[in-house]
Order: structure tokens, then sequence, then C-alpha cells
């Protein structure tokens, strides 16, 4: 595939990349799990420097405490009611119209990860839970795709690359998840925004070097603190070289369901997800029709969002999860579900 000369001579000007490094980005597929903080920064810089296509894979919607941080939205998006993954693909589209862009509005889970996540050359990771990553990280060690892990808190940020088999993968270097709520969230500890932009940054740029096949990536567990203006590079060589059961013995216990459950409380967000009670999509058209007498409706192809009371919004995805924002009572958010959608 031929790229715009003109457009990406600052890139090729730059040695290690080149000519023939921007050909590779320009037929390269990326996967960007989930569109938040990290998220939206790695695939705005990946839509800037010219990679192929991306998928964009969220469960959510834009809010506005996500503004400080999430650069691809804007008040405009929480007015419309998109899902993020659709604005952000109206964004990026804006900014690069040769940018082929996929949209996935799921949770990813153990059933579908290995669909969604097929045919890529680079997954980036921009959840916010170790269950999904330890599904990337299997997903990668099973399918043999690289992915770029990473993680924002406070001023604090970290990312890792692996590349399967070769480098230290996310099980190397946390053979155990820490168990929910034992770990500080953008809730608790908060978050600066330029933490999330140089994370976020770095994972692009980490993707990059993937793609391209350049020497030396993924052997470290790169680290930064902003407030203390600190960087730090920790050697993982030998954890590569010792491995762990899932990148060396092909172990997968959460692609297996052996491992996590369905996550219900939405990190950094006054928010509870209900699962799909039942397999198959919703029919969101009849839904609308029917919650329109019960209070102020918003719908588009992909949800039907219901403002049940004030302060507390109903959204109901196509694949059938709900997400009820303005509560973290489980409880409440569940009876709020069964009242309106009858789940
Ligand atoms: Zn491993």
């Amino acid at each position: 595939m031929a790229f715009d000369a003109v457009r990406y001579s600052r890139q090729v000007r730059f040695g290690p990349l080149g000519k023939a490094g921007q050909e590779r980005l320009a037929q390269s597929r990326v996967a960007i799990v989930g569109c938040g903080a990290l998220g939206s920064v790695s695939a705005l810089a990946l839509a800037r420097a010219g990679v192929g296509m991306l998928r964009l894979i969220d469960r959510d919607l834009p809010e506005v405490s996500n503004l400080p941080r999430q650069v691809l939205f804007d008040e405009q998006d929480l007015r419309d009611g998109l899902p993020k993954a659709v604005a952000a693909k109206r964004q990026l589209e804006r900014i690069n119209s040769s940018l082929q862009i996929e949209v996935a509005v799921a949770d990813v889970s153990s059933r579908n990860a290995g669909r969604l996540l097929e045919g890529v050359d680079c997954i980036v990771d921009g959840t916010d839970n170790f269950e999904t990553r330890f599904l990337i990280n299997e997903v990668s060690c099973r399918d043999r795709i690289p992915w770029v892990h990473g993680g924002a808190i406070g001023a604090e940020g970290r990312v890792l690359a692996v590349r399967p088999g070769i480098t230290a993968c996310l099980r190397c270097l946390i053979p155990d998840p820490p168990a929910a709520g034992s770990l500080p969230t953008c809730e608790s500890a908060g978050i600066i925004g330029p933490a999330a932009l140089v994370v976020g940054a770095v994972q692009a740029a980490e993707a990059m070097k993937l793609l391209v096949g350049a020497a030396d990536v993924g052997n470290a567990l790169l680290a930064c603190d902003l407030w203390e203006g600190a960087w730090r590079r920790i050697d993982l060589s030998p954890l590569a070289e010792a491995g762990c059961q899932t990148c060396r013995q092909a172990d997968f216990p959460w692609l297996e369901g052996r491992r996590g459950g369905t996550p219900t409380a939405l990190c950094g967000r006054d928010a509870v997800q209900v699962a799909p009670a039942g397999a198959g999509e919703i029919d969101l058209t009849s839904l609308a029709v029917r919650l329109r007498g019960v209070g102020r409706v918003t719908a588009n192809p992909w949800l039907v969002r219901l403002d049940v009371e004030p302060g507390i919004q109903l959204s109901v995805f196509g694949d059938g999860r709900v997400i009820v924002t303005g509560t973290r009572e489980e409880a409440k958010a569940r009876a709020i579900v069964a009242r309106y959608v009858g789940q």
C-alpha cells in the first residue's frame, strides 16, 4: 500500500522508521481495547502516524469527568450520547480520511476476546481493569500478537510492550492480579491529564516499534512519575528467560473461564454495568418506543439512553448490556434495570 509522501515526510526522514517503516505502518492493523484516556491518546497518535486500520473496542459512553484526559471527546459528544468507540471514530475520520476504522461497542470477555482481537498486528491496552488485560495477554500469547500494556494513575504511568514468546508477558510480571478493590483507582487516587497523555504516547511509540520490527522492544518496564520528574526503565530479561505458564506452556485460565467473572462496578465512574441476562441482540428500536412515555430518551443505532430520575441514567446497548450511571450500588442498579428493561 502506498502512503502520502508529503504527509508523512517528517516521519520518513526519521532514520529508524524510514520509507520502509512508513510502508509497514500503512499496512498495519491495530486493535485499541478501551477508548478512555490511554486508548484515546494512543488511537490519536497511531491515526496520525499513518497506520492502515484501527479497530476501536469500547463498552462505555463518554461523560463530563472524562474530558480532562480523554482527548478524543468533547462536549458535543456528551450531548449526542454516542458510545465512546463511535464518537472516537467520528473524530479520527476528520483527522485521517485514509484510515480504515472498525468499531465494536462491546465488553471484552472470555466469550468474545478471540473474535474481537483477531486479524490484527498489534493490540494496545486502553483498559482500566486486570481481567481484560489478562484476556488480552492470553489472546496475545495464543495467537502470537504483540501488545502494549499501559496504566496511569495520579501522576504515575507504566508501559510494557509484550512480544509473545520472546519478552516477558503480563503474567510473567504479575503472576496473580491484585484482588478487586485492593489497588487505588482513578476514582480513589485521581489522575492528572498529562499522565494519561504521556502513557498513551509511549504506548503508541512502542506499538509503532513493534509494527515495524524495531529491535529491543519490550525487554523492560517503562515507568514514570511526572510529579517527581522521575523516569525509570526496569530490565525484565530475567523474567523473560524464566517465562510463565501462559507464554511458555499455553495455559489460558482467563480465556477458558477458569479465572475472572463479570465485573460490575466501572472503574473511575459513578456507574454499574449489568451483564445481559439472555443471549442475543436487543431490539433497540422497540425498546426506545416503549421507554418514551417513561422519561427523556436518547436513541441511536448503538444504544438507548433513558433519564430515569435526576442524576440517574440508564443506557441499554445492542448486545444486551446495561450501564446505570449515577449510582455505585449494584442492587439499586439491578432494580432499575429490572424495572425499565425487564432483565
Ligand atoms: Zn509469561
